[in-house]
């Protein structure tokens, strides 16, 4: 049946394109293994309005709708595994009010973090989540992104005041405010928050946002092994520090990064922090962190002020995700995403180095050690049973880990498709309560299917080839 004549009646020329690369952009993932499907097409709005109309058109038609960002989540979000429309939000991308005095940004939800942080300096101002691509505000809020700020300002849910949302059936919705806080009713920002694309379409987003730090120092501390590097986040959050930043990587991605950039950084579990504050506090701070590396003997601890000092201090960390891409050639990443109780986080590190090195894998850690969340990457060949069959074993090994000690199987990545069974594991008893609400926003099932829910996701079957 083809229903592209009729969805072009309903939108401006030009929203619309069934051009071959711009399916295959929309039907893939930039740094994923999972197996591509392209959408019928592809459709760029310009407004709520015609959002709202798409998701008229395709509700009443039972044709999917998945909203699509930068398309850098990790988990096959964007896949559109059962056609229908790939719905590009990046049109709408208007910074449409910053309020200094109120620390609050409106925002279309295609607008990226990076242009949004360029236009709130002139402020004074900034917004704090920070994944390593320079994503949309609708996909990070999809995901509830974070990234290396996130052990001192929190993740997306902490920062997303409000929504507006275009549900399937055609209408909108608007949670939260303006407001710092709120006790009205159910907490439905933080229940979309994190949605995936599966419940609707983010139109506008409120966000939070805080006074640029009077002053920052980054410093990098190397270590002999990568239990004494994270014995020392550890014990820098205990301190009661307000640390800005704690990332970790091991030896493995600092050979990536090495050999992707040309540099010659010793390849050892390296700790990059950032330290802010005010002029005094920032220095004491620096003297604590110092002292705890010292003793867990640190090979090195440098330190630098000014922000080009801080740029180069901090490259390999910048660096790593491309690094490691690199490193793995034509095979495709997979990465690992729990997040534990900072406790076990010395000995979590421990269990995925030997985990990944018994099936003789070539893995790299890097993660957001301050909050526990750390991320294990290795290379796969998906059109390699074999290679892909040990890969999920290594990450389900990982997962059972953190799961046993009361962690969570994804600290930021979200679910996607490819985390659906750890899913179930993590939260089998709250899924059909999940699955309650999605019944209830989507009823015909047509936001992202395929996507959080294994097995039973189907709200109703939707035909598989809708154009
Ligand atoms: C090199 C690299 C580094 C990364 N580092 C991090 C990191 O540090 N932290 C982290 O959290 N992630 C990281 N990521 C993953 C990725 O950047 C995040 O998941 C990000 O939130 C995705 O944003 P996006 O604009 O690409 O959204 P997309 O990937 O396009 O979409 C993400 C999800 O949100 C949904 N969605 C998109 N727009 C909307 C909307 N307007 N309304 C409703 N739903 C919507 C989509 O359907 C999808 O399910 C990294 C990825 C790469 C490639």
């Amino acid at each position: 049946m083809d229903l592209l004549p009729e969805l072009r009646e309903v939108l401006p020329e030009g929203r619309i394109t069934t051009g071959e690369d711009e399916l295959n952009r929309h039907g893939g993932g930039i740094f994923t293994y999972h197996a591509p499907h392209l959408p019928d097409a592809v459709v760029f709005p310009r407004s709520r309005e015609e959002v709202l109309e798409v998701l008229r058109f395709a509700d009443a038609r039972g044709v999917p709708v998945v909203p699509f960002g930068q398309g850098s989540s990790l988990e096959g979000h964007t896949i559109p595994v059962r056609g229908g429309i790939s719905l590009d939000l990046n049109g709408m991308d208007g910074i449409l009010e910053i309020r200094p005095d109120d620390f609050v940004a409106r925002v279309q939800p295609g607008v990226t973090h990076g242009r949004l942080n360029a236009a709130l300096e002139e402020h004074g101002l900034f917004f704090p989540v920070d994944p390593g691509w320079d994503a949309t505000l609708g996909g990070m809020a999809g995901t509830n992104a974070s990234g290396t700020n996130a052990v001192r300002y929190g993740v997306m849910r902490d920062q997303v005041l409000g929504l507006e949302v275009a549900l399937p059936g055609g209408t909108v919705m608007r949670t939260g405010g303006l407001a710092m806080k709120s006790s009205a009713g159910y907490g439905l920002t933080g229940l979309f928050v994190g949605s995936e694309g599966t419940l609707g379409v983010f139109t506008e987003i409120i966000l939070r946002l805080y006074p640029i730090p009077e002053r920052t120092l980054a410093a990098r501390a190397v270590f002999g092994g990568i239990e004494e590097a994270s014995r020392v986040a550890v014990a820098t959050i205990r301190s009661g520090m307000r640390i800005g930043r704690v990332e970790l990587v091991d030896a493995r991605t600092i050979e990536a990064v090495n050999a992707y950039k040309g540099t010659d950084y010793p390849p050892e579990p390296t700790l990059f922090f950032e330290f802010n504050g005010s002029e005094g506090s920032v220095e004491e701070d620096v003297a604590k962190a110092r002292g705890f590396a010292e003793e867990e003997g640190c090979v090195s601890f440098d330190f630098e002020e000014d922000e080009e000092g801080r740029e180069k201090l901090w490259e390999a960390r910048h660096e790593a995700g491309l690094a490691i891409r690199q490193l793995y050639g034509d095979k495709s990443p997979m990465a690992t995403d729990v997040c534990v109780p900072i406790s076990d986080l010395p000995a979590a590190l421990a269990h995925a180095r030997e985990t990944i090195a018994s099936r003789g894998l070539d893995g790299a850690i890097l993660g957001h050690v301050g909050d526990g969340n750390y991320h294990a990457v290795f290379p796969v060949d998906p059109n390699d049973e074999e290679d892909l069959r040990r890969a999920e074993e290594v990450n389900a090994e990982i997962v059972d880990y953190a799961l046993a000690r009361g962690g969570t199987s994804t600290g930021e990545h979200g679910v996607g498709s490819g985390k659906r069974r750890h899913l179930q594991r993590e939260h089998g008893d709250s899924l059909p309560f999940m699955l309650g609400i999605k019944r209830l926003a989507d009823p015909n099932g047509i936001m992202n299917p395929g996507k959080i829910f294994a097995g039973t996701e189907e709200v109703r079957e939707v035909p598989e080839e809708s154009f």
